[in-house]
């Protein structure tokens, strides 16, 4: 069976859950070699052999954290050359897809970004995309080179699928170009306790009809009473009511959560491109001709002021 490359998210050691998703999908294509870089790096290799990685390619070098992302693109194109992959994954991060795109250009090869699923073809994997605003739903495979796909957090299921996990030191060397812009200072965000927004199960999220920075203290409730991030439409981040890190939509983040809430927020078009590929959509709007209902699985018409606070007292109850 054919191999594919796996590009491994990880805080020293610890598997960021998007990367396990991308091991359930790998698994459909062929035999996930996972790539694990940094410090930690070798700590990676026991929780990815149990979610089917057959081969673990880790280097450890100061590089990975001390400049920013050419030295991993060095080591993927490494790992490339050492394997000759069916695919290249890499999560839907930032970064990721920097990674990809630097990557992609070096092999000469077609790129996919931000991939809701993945399946395999005739003519290699197949990609499930949600483009022009969610409007559409397109499936695509790449035809030039070795395809590498990016794939958006929540698009697969964690599977525990025991695999050998053999670990291998990759050799890697730096291009020129890997030390060409360096970290000067790292600012980690005040933690909030909550979920990253892009990457969890359950989204709550709260617009114009919040009425004030105050009032996100209700939405805040609901999430925590879920253990759920917390998501804001632009109207609500413009009015300076939440930070524009937590904006979910055309200009903000895209999450495709299990369950999407959507609180006092109109839907649109830019608010769905950042939502609609969530797998359960449930608002809550006074008006009950607001766009958001078209695509909800639930709605409720109805003053959040109202629903919200006793739909955390019903969560809190069970
Ligand atoms: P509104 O459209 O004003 O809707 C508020 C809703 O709250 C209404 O439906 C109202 O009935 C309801 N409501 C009011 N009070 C209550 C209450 N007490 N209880 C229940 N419901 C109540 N928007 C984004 O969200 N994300 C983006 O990334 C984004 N990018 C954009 C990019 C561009 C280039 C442009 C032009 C626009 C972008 N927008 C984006 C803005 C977008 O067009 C909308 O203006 C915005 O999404 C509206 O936010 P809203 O739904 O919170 O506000």
């Amino acid at each position: 069976m054919a191999e594919v490359l796996v590009y491994v998210d990880h805080v020293d050691g610890a598997v960021r859950k998007p990367t396990l998703e991308l091991l359930t999908l790998a698994r459909r294509i062929g035999d996930p070699v996972a790539v694990a870089l940094g410090s930690g790096a070798a700590d990676t290799a026991a929780t990815l052999a149990e979610h089917g990685a057959v081969k673990v390619l880790t280097h450890e070098a100061a590089e990975y954290a001390d400049y920013l992302v050419v030295p991993k693109v060095d080591a993927l194109q490494a790992a490339h050359e050492a394997v000759s992959p069916a695919a290249v994954l890499v999560p839907s991060s930032t970064e990721g897809k920097e990674i990809a795109a630097r990557l992609a250009l070096r092999l000469g090869s077609g790129i996919i970004t931000d991939a809701v699923d993945l399946e395999a073809g005739d003519k290699g994997p197949v990609a499930t995309q949600s483009v022009f605003a969610a409007a559409f739903t397109t499936k695509s495979h790449v035809s030039k080179g070795t395809p590498v796909i990016t794939v958006k957090p929540n698009s697969a299921a964690v599977e525990p699928a025991p695999a050998a996990g053999v670990v291998e030191a990759l050799s890697v060397s730096f291009s020129a170009q890997a030390t060409g812009t360096k970290v000067t200072a790292r600012t980690p965000r005040e933690s909030t306790g909550r979920p990253e927004l892009t990457e969890a199960a359950i989204v709550v999220s709260g617009g114009r009809g919040v009425n004030g920075a105050e009032n996100f203290a209700i939405i805040e409730a609901l999430a925590d009473s879920l253990g759920a991030a917390v998501g804001a439409s632009r109207a609500a981040v413009d009015a300076g009511w939440y930070p524009h890190t937590n904006q979910v939509g055309q200009t903000g983040k895209s999450v495709s959560p299990q369950l999407y809430i959507a609180s006092g927020i109109s839907g649109a078009i830019q608010h769905r491109a950042g939502m609609q590929t969530s797998k359960t959509i449930v608002a809550v709007n006074k008006d009950a001709e607001a766009p958001i209902f078209e695509l909800v699985d639930y709605g409720v018409v109805g003053d959040l002021f109202d629903v919200v606070p006793q739909l955390t007292e019903e969560v809190k109850t069970r």
